[in-house]
């Protein structure tokens, strides 16, 4: 019996065949991480939302290619908490079609939401600084680490939304001057957009003249942006010719 079920962890961990990582169907294709079921669920979009419940010197914007929910969510969970760092260049597929949207002439630039550097060495790697790479050699527009973290803050996963807010608050800090600049700044998830207009407060008082969030995906309640949840604020300037 032990045998057996060391034989299973064994295939759990380190499966001989692609095992899809969003229903766990082991039936997946090998060349991909999802199987046709959940591959056909995953629709990936063009999506953006601004909210007036977000704070005035936080994100004007925040865009993202899918809603955190299934197949999407176990995916991010598992670039995230367990290395599957390859998972990036699906993402990447999956946000590709905001890159001509987005418009490099629109930002100067593109800023992870950084890790604290405690969490940096457990983790072994940023999974938005990653995702951020590849977007700002997408638009071809420079990337900038400038922004840190200075408070190993609590998981806001973990965290009701109340506490989100107060967990994040001053935790970001710029090593540099954002003059003028447009930022976009990019992380994994956007949820109740604590982490990434508190960042965007950091990044305006360091000068930034704009700051808009890309995330891979956003929370469920995003699809509601219309109703009585999310009224919109006044669009962005638009883009100087
Ligand atoms: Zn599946």
């Amino acid at each position: 019996m032990m045998r057996r079920f060391l034989e299973r962890a064994g295939e759990f961990l380190f499966p001989t065949r692609a095992v899809c990582l969003g229903c766990g169907d082991p039936s997946g294709l090998e060349a991909d991480w999802l199987c046709d079921r959940c591959r056909a669920k995953l629709k990936p979009g063009v999506h953006a939302v601004s909210s007036v419940e977000w704070t005035e010197d936080g994100v004007s914007q925040a865009w993202f290619a899918l809603y955190y929910e299934n197949p999407a969510a176990p995916l991010i969970r598992q670039f995230k908490y367990n290395g599957v760092y390859r998972l990036a260049l699906f993402f990447l597929d999956c946000m590709r079609p905001l890159i001509p949207v987005l418009r490099a002439e629109r930002f100067d630039c593109v800023a992870p939401v950084p890790l604290h550097r405690k969490r940096l060495r457990e983790r072994g790697f940023n999974q938005a600084e990653l995702i951020a790479s590849l977007i700002a050699r997408e638009l071809g527009i420079p990337l900038s680490t400038a922004v840190k973290r200075t408070r190993n803050t609590r998981r806001q996963a973990k965290l009701p939304p109340g506490e989100r807010r107060r967990n994040v608050v001053g935790a970001f800090l710029c090593e540099r001057p954002f003059d003028g600049l447009r930022v976009l700044l990019v992380d994994d998830v956007f949820t109740t957009g604590s982490t990434a207009n508190n960042c965007a407060a950091a990044i305006r008082d360091a000068g930034a003249a704009d700051v808009q969030a890309l995330t891979i995906a956003a929370s469920r309640r995003y699809r509601r942006q219309n109703g009585a949840v999310y009224r919109k604020k006044p669009a962005p300037e638009p883009p100087k010719s």
